[in-house]
């Protein structure tokens, strides 16, 4: 029996497993891939306070789960097939095994849906963006796309709009989805150029992005490609058992506490996320800590 179980070792799983262990809880932590996260995929971090050097994201997240099994948690190489509660102890089933906990931190984050162009998959990381705010700032005074038209896609290039010498909006119908004010917002941005009833075909370049083909065939040169097309929240284990809001997302309260006594929610998974590193550690050390004084106090 575990006192805490958590599911997903991205920046958010692996914060809580130091935070847990590091207080004494029987921890163990649940991972289908390498442990690391989603921003193991980003080019580089500089922007993690306290950490001067830039990294790669793999380079940054290596030594999370060293730090984590320092204390005692264990990382397994297991994906979490099912999650139940019976008589306040939870039931997490793997491809092989049956774990038992008094606590569980649901970490496993949000995946960004692909757009589906040839190329994408090969140039993530070298031009082929799904966040402004990690990969922005290396586009200054560059000329960026950013495909999309919901919220997401208009807010980001508002955001790109300011660092980036232009940014090209394509858009594969004559409507945004977008709030009617974002919208404006993006029509008065000089440096915006909306593309309509276009997609991207192809990815141009040698070794980074250097221009795309779009459906029409006509090219366009752009030294970066950020994609934002929607983005899947990964809750199919809780979505059955938690209160979610209209995106999927996890509600929780300030002590990452989801609608389930014993149940809690950190990182991406969760609703009001930032979507960046900081953030989500920070989730994963205030999810362990009420999730240890749960296992302790019964409440
Ligand atoms: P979204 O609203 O689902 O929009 C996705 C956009 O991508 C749509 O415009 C869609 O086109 C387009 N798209 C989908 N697949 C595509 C493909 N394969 N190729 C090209 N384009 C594709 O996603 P989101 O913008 O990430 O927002 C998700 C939810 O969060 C929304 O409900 C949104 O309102 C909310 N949100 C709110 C805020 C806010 O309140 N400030 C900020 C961000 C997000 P179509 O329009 O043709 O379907």
């Amino acid at each position: 029996m575990y006192d805490i179980i958590i599911i997903g070792a991205g920046p958010a799983g692996l914060s809580s497993g130091i935070y847990a262990s590091r207080l004494g809880a029987k921890t163990l932590i649940l991972e289908k891939l390498t442990p690391g996260g989603q921003i193991t995929l980003s080019s580089e971090i500089e922007n993690y306070p306290g950490v001067c050097e830039i990294k790669s994201g793999l380079e940054f997240m290596a030594c999370w789960p060293e730090q984590a099994k320092r204390f005692g948690a264990k990382i397994k190489s297991e994906e979490v097939k099912e999650l139940k509660v019976e008589n306040e102890k939870w039931i997490v089933k793997t491809h092989k095994n049956e774990y038992i906990s008094k606590a569980v931190i649901v970490a496993t984050g949000s995946t960004p849906k692909k757009a589906g162009f040839e190329g994408e998959e090969e140039f993530i990381g070298r031009g082929v963006s799904y966040c402004a705010v990690c990969d922005g700032f290396f586009y200054k005074d560059k000329i960026v796309a950013v495909i999309g038209g919901g919220d997401t896609a208009l807010e980001e290039a508002l955001y790109l709009s300011k660092i980036a010498k232009k940014v090209y909006l394509i858009h594969r119908r004559d409507k945004f989805r977008a709030a009617p004010s974002t919208q404006k917002k993006v029509f008065n941005t000089p440096n915006i150029e909306i593309i309509y009833n276009e997609t991207v075909k192809k990815v141009l370049g040698k070794e980074f992005v250097e221009g795309i083909i779009l459906s029409s065939n006509k090219e366009i040169k752009v030294d970066g490609i950020f994609v934002f097309v929607g983005m899947k929240v990964n809750n199919e284990l809780v979505k059955d058992l938690v209160e979610l809001n209209e995106w999927g997302e996890v509600k929780v309260d300030l002590n990452m506490q989801t609608s389930r006594k014993g149940l809690y929610a950190a990182g991406d998974i969760r609703e009001n996320a930032v979507k960046q590193v900081v953030a989500a550690a920070g989730d994963g050390a205030v999810a362990a800590i009420n999730a240890l004084k749960y296992v302790e106090k019964g409440e």
